[in-house]
């Protein structure tokens, strides 16, 4: 049994990790400082006696003896990263080397959940991970796509200086239930819009794509990852290629719905990547043959599901 410590266990992945670690029979420590999550995500698994659940805050030092560390802890939703600016950066940073320590400390491997933002507003489609990127430093992003950038220099620098057992996940978009209904993602947003008949909003004209992945296809990248023998470090892109524009996800999600909504057209937001399609060979030759096996009907059916459980 591996002793195995979740930072933003709380949160959408998070909870959908420590669930299936659970299962795969480890313990497992959930941390969280619940700003962005939720208790309710992980309030079904209190009951195990190999869960255990933490409420700190990973830009403070946290000491523990565990094999492994997935650090997850950061507001992923861009209306929740852009209303706490600073202290998205100091969760990226702060948490970084925080949690980095701690992994040198206990000799324990430690994943660092990256992101597709690193890649900025691409002008290489699809992106593979040579792509360096394309980000405005000091635009509304920043926050996120600069905190997560210094995040993977540290986790480099960590395992090159002092040797840490680092691995790097790349992360696309991805959905599912345990999306808070209010937390300001497309999928989130246009579904609980649907469900309530009300206006989808598109922030521009909906020709901008996104590739959105189903969370346990994620999951399962995630542990392949970290089961990976040592020399592996990444960055390696998790995600699912198959790509489609905002107004077809707005389209796709009233049929499924069977809603009355109408689209509406609102102002595009700052720097709001054009395009972004993961290039997953490198996972795939990795991981073991990994690839996404849900499509994004099915995923959204049961993301569909989800919601209408708890809006009205
Ligand atoms: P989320 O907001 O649902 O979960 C993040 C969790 O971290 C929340 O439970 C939150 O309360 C917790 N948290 C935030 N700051 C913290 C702090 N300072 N200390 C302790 N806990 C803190 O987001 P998510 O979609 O589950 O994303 C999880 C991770 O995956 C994030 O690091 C995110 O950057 C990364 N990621 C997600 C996506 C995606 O599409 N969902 C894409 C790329 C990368
Ligand atoms: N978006 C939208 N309407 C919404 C929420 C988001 O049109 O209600 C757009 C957003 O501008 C972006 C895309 O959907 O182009 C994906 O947004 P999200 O916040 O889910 O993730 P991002 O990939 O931008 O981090």
């Amino acid at each position: 049994m591996k002793k195995i410590l979740v930072t933003g266990g709380a949160g959408f992945i998070g909870s959908h990790l420590c669930e299936r670690l659970l299962n795969e029979g480890n313990e497992v420590i959930c941390l969280d400082n619940y700003s962005s999550g939720s208790k309710d995500n992980i309030i079904h698994l209190l009951d195990n006696p190999y869960f255990e659940l933490v409420r700190h805050d990973v830009t403070i030092p946290f000491f523990i003896e565990v094999d492994e560390i997935y650090n997850l802890a950061c507001p992923a939703s861009p209306v929740q990263y852009q209303n706490a600016p600073i202290k998205t950066i100091k969760t990226s940073i702060m948490g970084a080397i925080n949690m980095l320590d701690l992994a040198l400390r206990v000799g324990a491997k430690i994943l660092q959940a990256s992101t597709s933002e690193v890649y900025g507003d691409p002008d290489v489609h699809p992106q593979p991970e040579t792509y360096w990127g394309r980000v405005n430093p000091i635009g509304s992003r920043s926050c996120y796509d600069e905190g997560k950038r210094c995040a993977e220099s540290l986790f480099v620098n960590y395992h090159e200086q002092n040797n840490a057992r680092i691995k790097i996940v790349r992360i696309f978009n991805t959905y599912g239930p345990n999306m808070q209904p209010d937390d300001g993602r497309v999928i989130s947003n246009f579904i609980v819009q649907a469900l309530q008949d009300k206006p989808i909003t598109i922030y521009g004209n909906g020709n901008q794509t996104r590739s959105f992945q189903y969370v346990d296809d994620l999951v399962d990248g995630l542990i392949r990852m970290m089961n990976t023998p040592d020399e592996i470090i990444g960055p390696v892109n998790i995600g699912n290629p198959s790509e489609f524009t905002i107004l077809e996800l707005a389209q796709k999600v009233i049929k499924l719905t069977s809603s009355k909504s109408t689209i509406e057209f609102h102002e595009r937001t700052a720097d709001d990547p054009m395009q972004r399609k993961p290039d997953i060979t490198k996972a795939e030759e990795l991981l073991d043959g990994w690839q996404p096996k849900i499509n994004l009907d099915d995923g959204l059916r049961s993301t569909i599901d989800y919601f209408k459980k708890i809006v009205q």
